[in-house]
């Protein structure tokens, strides 16, 4: 074996560019993030031939001295850390003095930069890790990095290049997210030939989703209130993060989380992920516990196979985060998750229960295509499109931000002939896309089927549909109601309510029903046995794998006990996340209040339909049963008049 020797800096350089520097935006995002950690108020970045040609990031920040410049390139040469310690409260986006030399190696570098305090500033030259020159030269203070031929020494790495639409894709999304972390900041992204996005300062996040995105995104979006949750009590200490159990621990700073964000309303369904954002101190993560924390608070109003939009900024003390995870810093680790997870999921929930929004007649039928067309059809680019997925976006597809375009009109619902018709916008609705900010004051109308509490009031049924729809009629407009899952609603926010007062009490049944399981039933019915008896379930072992429901919640009858019972435990063990207690019970209420309520083709006289309407209008969230579906949908008033052309 040959002997031991350390390698060559370049080398080294070389191997960590690897980790770093997997693309044209991985090289993007380094040096934007040193633009920002530079205190930078405008960045701009220009792009030729998807970045594999050039990279251009000039910032107007600190920029640095000549010493300095000459420091930067050297490994593990960094400002921003000086001992240990200081690691375990991460301030900036940077910290592990790895990009700069690692770019260098792999690429032709030029950089150029002056520091306020220096007359003349200096430019660096340096091709594939070696030194070509150093020369002062006359520069405005901050900092512009020029990459040429990144990988032009690692064919095999430059082989595995995308088309330059795809890099251009990836590093259009990546300056998307920063501009929207740092909304009181300028970005500019462009081409030779094309200025994809041109941002000036702005004072609130939303104004920033409306200069990137449009009116149309925005509508489809609630503001969270902004929301500051205290320290959590020391005995929530969970600590799987490495920082917990450091130095600093005794006399860390008073914790306090601030959260902020947008969530899409509960008419908008994605197909996947992908418009997901958390940025956790105002850098994009991708964290499975705060993806869980979103699942769950849309649990119950979004289908299980249907995914929001999110927009989640969380600002968290830098000692409660721990970002020395993953080299390129994606991801990060929570001294408190649970304090974060449950905190994230209430701002959430919150904002979803005060909406008690209701579907209108234009989303009949088909939500999952009309979230897909909202998404590709919808006016401007919408947050998928822009933002990136973990798969690579294929070739040509849209990534456009410029999002002052019209495109193919949304389709919608024609009441007569039940098919799609084209929706024509109204001119109030286009002039939000007309990139005019100062019409709208910063609060475009919201023209998304979005009801109050009133709107649903005094709803006075007028008869079934097939004894199964109801159809009603009150100040706002005609409404279509189905029984089964308006019913469903009602008793699931009962069923939930008594349990969160204390134990349900179930009806007792005149025989015990026994029950035969299957070893997982069993072992899932060993796991939630207490809380099924909180839930108003009595059942007990009754022999090998076989139970006996002596009592069970009121309305379910006997005949479909047992299979809401096993249908419970199916639904236990299929998602491994319900043994959170909270998760658990709302499942539980949620497959009783489906097997209790009403069905449809069933005959309701005019007492229990008004009985009905009057309940679900009392609910938290009258516009979707427990697993989703829609319950009510309505033809306002105006809709009304404009199919008469009254309006
Ligand atoms: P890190 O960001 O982890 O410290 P880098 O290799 O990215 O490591 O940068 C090394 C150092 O160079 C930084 O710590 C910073 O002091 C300096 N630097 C890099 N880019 C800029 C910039 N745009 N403006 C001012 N200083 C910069
Ligand atoms: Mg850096």
């Amino acid at each position: 074996m040959p002997s031991i020797r350390i390698l060559p800096e370049t080398v080294a350089n070389k191997i960590a560019a690897g980790e770093v520097v997997e693309r044209p935006a991985s090289v993007v995002k380094e040096l934007v993030e040193n633009s920002l950690d530079a205190g930078a108020t405008q960045v701009s970045v220009e792009v030729e031939s998807g970045g594999k040609r050039l990279l251009r990031v000039a910032d107007d920040g600190s920029g640095m001295s000549h010493d300095d410049a000459l420091l930067a390139f050297e490994r593990h040469s960094t400002s921003k850390l000086r001992t240990a310690e200081d690691l375990v409260s991460i301030a900036t986006l940077g910290f592990r003095g790895e990009a700069l030399p690692s770019v260098a190696a792999v690429s032709r570098i030029v950089l150029e930069t002056r520091s306020q305090e220096e007359e003349a500033g200096t430019r660096i030259e340096i091709a594939g890790g070696k030194l070509m020159s150093v020369r002062a030269a006359g520069l405005p203070p901050g900092t512009c990095v020029t990459v040429r031929d990144l990988f032009y020494n690692v064919p095999a790495r430059r082989k595995f290049l995308k088309s330059e639409t795809t890099e251009l894709g990836h590093i259009a999304s990546l300056v998307t997210h920063y501009s929207l972390a740092h909304p009181e900041k300028s970005f500019v992204l462009k081409t030779p030939t094309q200025e994809i996005m041109n941002v000036g300062p702005v004072a609130s996040y939303q104004d920033r989703i409306f200069q990137l995105f449009g009116k149309q995104a925005l509508d489809e979006l609630l503001e969270l209130k902004e929301t500051k949750v205290a320290a959590p009590p020391a005995s929530w200490e969970t600590g799987s993060a490495a920082a917990a159990g450091e130095p600093g621990d005794t006399e860390r700073e008073p914790a306090e989380m601030v959260i902020r964000g947008f969530v899409s309303k509960p008419e908008v369904q994605r197909p996947n992920r992908n418009a997901i954002y958390v940025f956790v101190n105002r850098r994009l993560v991708r964290d499975r516990l705060i993806l869980h924390a979103i699942h769950e608070a849309y649990r119950n109003i979004l289908p299980s196979d249907a995914f929001p939009t999110v927009l989640l900024f969380l600002e968290l003390p830098f000692a409660e985060v721990d970002v020395n995870v993953h080299p390129s810093k994606v991801e990060v680790r929570f001294r408190h998750s649970a304090w974060v997870h449950d905190s994230a999921r209430e701002a959430i929930r919150a904002a979803l229960t005060a909406l008690k929004p209701i579907a209108s007649f234009p989303s009949v039928g088909r939500p999952a295509q009309r979230a897909a067309g909202v998404a590709a059809a919808g006016t401007g680019p919408s947050l998928q499109q822009a933002i990136p997925t973990d798969v690579p976006m294929s070739d040509g597809a849209g990534f456009e931000l410029e999002p002052y375009q019209p495109a193919p009109e949304p389709q919608r619902f024609s009441f007569e002939t039940g098919e799609a018709i084209p929706l024509t916008l109204s001119d109030e609705s286009r002039q939000g896309v007309t990139g005019t900010f100062a019409n709208a004051a910063g609060q475009p109308a919201s023209t998304a089927p979005t009801t109050t509490e009133a709107e649903i009031a005094n709803l006075k049924p007028l008869g079934q549909v097939s004894n199964s729809f109801i159809v009603a009629v009150n100040a706002s407009g005609l409404w279509i109601v189905d029984q089964h899952v308006a019913h469903e609603r009602v008793l699931f926010e009962r069923q939930l309510r008594e349990r969160q007062a204390g134990q349900v009490t179930g009806q007792r049944l005149l025989m015990p029903m026994i029950v035969q399981l299957s070893p997982r039933q069993q072992a899932t019915f060993d796991q939630i046995a207490a809380e099924l008896r909180s839930s108003g379930f009595d059942v007990e072992p009754f022999g090998q794998r076989t139970v006996a429901i002596q009592s069970a919640p009121t309305g379910i009858s006997t005949s479909d006990l047992d299979k809401l019972l096993v249908e419970l435990l199916d639904g236990v063990e299929k998602d491994a996340q319900t043994t959170n207690v909270e998760t658990l019970r709302r499942k539980i209420a949620a497959s009783v209040s489906c097997h209790a309520a009403i069905k449809i083709n069933m005959p309701l006289d005019q007492r229990k339909m008004e009985w009905l309407l009057g309940e679900l209008a009392k609910t938290d969230c009258p516009m979707s049963c427990p697993h989703g579906r829609p319950i009510v949908l309505r033809y306002s008033l105006r809709e009304i008049e404009k199919a008469f052309k009254r309006v």
